[in-house]
This record gives C-alpha cells, structure tokens and sequence, in this order.
C-alpha cells in the first residue's frame, strides 16, 4: 500500500514536473500584490522570483506554502488557486484564522517583495469542463477555488449559478468581482444568502440553505455539475440536500479544506 502511494505521488510530482512553467519541489516566489476581498480575507498574489513561466493548472487545485521557520517551527499549508491560470501570477486567498500560524504570518508579517517558497499546483478536485449547467455552492472560505472555477468558465456560455453563504457583507469576500463578471455575461447568476444581515446588506435571501432554496436553482432534470466547497457544517448540509433532490453522485463534487474524516457519515460513495 505504502509503495502505491509513494508511486502515485512521485508520478504527480514528475507530471508537475514536465509541463512548460512547472517545477518539482519548492521555488521562491515573491509576494507582489495584496488586496483585502473581505475583512478577513485577503488576497496574496506570487510572481516567480526567477523570472521563468508558470505552468497552466485546472480551476480548483491548491498549491503549498511552506514556511522553514515560524518561531522555530518549519510549516506548511495548503490553499486554493484563487484566479484562474494563464496568468502571470499565482493568487491565493486566505482567511485570517484567530491563532492560525500560516495566516496570521501571512499578514503581518510578509511584506510586498518578500520571498516564499510555493510547491506547485495540485489535486483532483477539479472542474469538469463539459456544458453541463454549473452549480458552484459556497459558504465562507470556500469560495476560494469557486472564483478560480468561475473565472475559467465565465465566457463559456455555460449556465453558471454562483451561489455563497455568507455572514454579512462585510465578511462576504469576491461580492464585487462577481457581481461585475455577472453584469457582463447573463450566463452567470449570482444569488447570496446571508444568515446574519446588518441593515446595509442586500443579500438575494436570509437564514440558511434548505432543499427548496436549492432546487429552485436547479434544471427539472437535475443534470449540473455541483461543486460544493465550504465549513463542515454548511458541508454537510449541502450534500444531503444534493443527493436528496437527485444530482447524480458522480456530478457532485466537493472540497473540504479539513480532514476528509470529518464529513462522516456523509460522504458520497462515487
Ligand atoms: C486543499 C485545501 C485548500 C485550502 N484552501 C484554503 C484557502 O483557499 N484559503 C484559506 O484561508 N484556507 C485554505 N485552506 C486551509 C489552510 O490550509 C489552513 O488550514 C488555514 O489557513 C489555517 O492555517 P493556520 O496555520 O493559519 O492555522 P493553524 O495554526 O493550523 O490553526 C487552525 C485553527 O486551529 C486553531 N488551533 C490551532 N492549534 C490549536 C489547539 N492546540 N487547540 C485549539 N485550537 C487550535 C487555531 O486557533 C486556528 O483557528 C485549505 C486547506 C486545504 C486542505
């Protein structure tokens, strides 16, 4: 078994490897760019500190971002790939966690010009690129690979419903983005819920999800595609209610930014 996994991650380094742009193992990038989406969560934006290009990566996967010495301790995180690819920068965005080692390092401490040492992008939670309608389902942090996903997929046409739990305003990152992405292609609808509204919020619905909050954005057919991503909670609701109004299993997909353990008893058998 040992020996399996060992050939299965050396192949994804060796894949990681080969394309134009990529590399195997750790390279420095330098911080650019940072820009607040919410209050508690900002965007990091990387260009490679030697100048060479970057590889392509598919909406969704997440690169690593390891750290030699936090007071003493070498660390590493994962995050999601904010933006889509082809561009010339790698983006993540991350939430300041209360006490979390990674982010609250992130910032306070990394200034513009700093270097950091990324692994390159990976996993399979991925989007399909079919014509399927697109459900993207997110609440919190989540959002992160939703917005890579939406920015490859927005000129395509395909039906794309953007849907994000959020607090408020104020903690619901990207509102602006998507709503200027929707403005100028009909194919994209966005609809927020929000479960605590301050009075200057605006959201599309109040509380929280439920079966038929969901399916009155679903086709009669229930053929999408549904990438839920989001809190364990929010998780677990989601999936019941997807499989409960009929999505195939295997078009519905979902990342979990914690231990897979978690989600028991619930997790999709595909
Ligand atoms: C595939 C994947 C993609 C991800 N994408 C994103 C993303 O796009 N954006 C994002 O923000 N995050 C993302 N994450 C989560 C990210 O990897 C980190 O887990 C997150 O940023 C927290 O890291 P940290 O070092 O700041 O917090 P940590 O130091 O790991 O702490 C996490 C939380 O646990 C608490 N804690 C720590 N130690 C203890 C203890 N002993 N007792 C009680 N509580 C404790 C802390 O207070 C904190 O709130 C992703 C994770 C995965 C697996």
């Amino acid at each position: 078994m040992a020996n399996i996994l060992i050939a299965a991650e050396e192949s994804v380094y060796t894949a990681n490897e080969q394309k134009e742009g990529g590399w195997r193992g750790e390279r420095e990038f330098i911080l650019v760019k940072r820009e607040d989406e919410s209050s508690v969560i900002t965007s990091f934006y990387f260009q490679p500190f030697d100048n060479q290009g970057l590889p392509d990566f598919d909406a969704g996967q997440f690169l690593t971002i390891v750290f030699d010495d936090i007071d003493g301790v070498a660390v590493r995180r994962n995050y999601s790939l904010s933006d889509a690819a082809g561009k010339d920068y790698l983006r993540i965005s991350v939430k300041r966690e209360p006490n979390g080692v990674v982010s609250n390092h992130l910032y306070n401490n990394i200034q513009l010009g700093d270097k950091v040492k990324l692994r390159a992008p990976s996993g399979d939670f991925t989007l399909r690129s079919n014509t399927k309608p697109l459900v993207l389902l997110t609440a919190g942090v989540g959002i992160t690979p939703a917005i890579s996903m939406l920015n490859t997929a927005a000129g395509s046409g395909r039906d794309i419903r953007f849907i994000h739990a959020a607090i408020n305003s104020d903690v619901h990152a990207f509102k602006q983005h998507v709503d200027t992405l929707a403005a100028g292609n009909n194919n994209i609808k966005p609809l927020y819920i929000y479960s605590q509204p301050q009075t200057h919020c605006q959201p599309h619905a109040t509380g929280f999800i439920d079966a038929s909050f969901i399916e009155a954005q679903l086709p009669a057919d229930r053929d999408v595609e549904l990438y839920v991503l989001s809190p364990i909670g929010f998780m677990k609701s989601a999936l019941t209610i997807a499989t409960s109004l009929g999505i195939p299993n295997n078009q519905i997909h979902y990342e979990f930014f914690g231990p897979a353990e978690s989600l028991m008893p619930i997790r999709i058998n595909k």
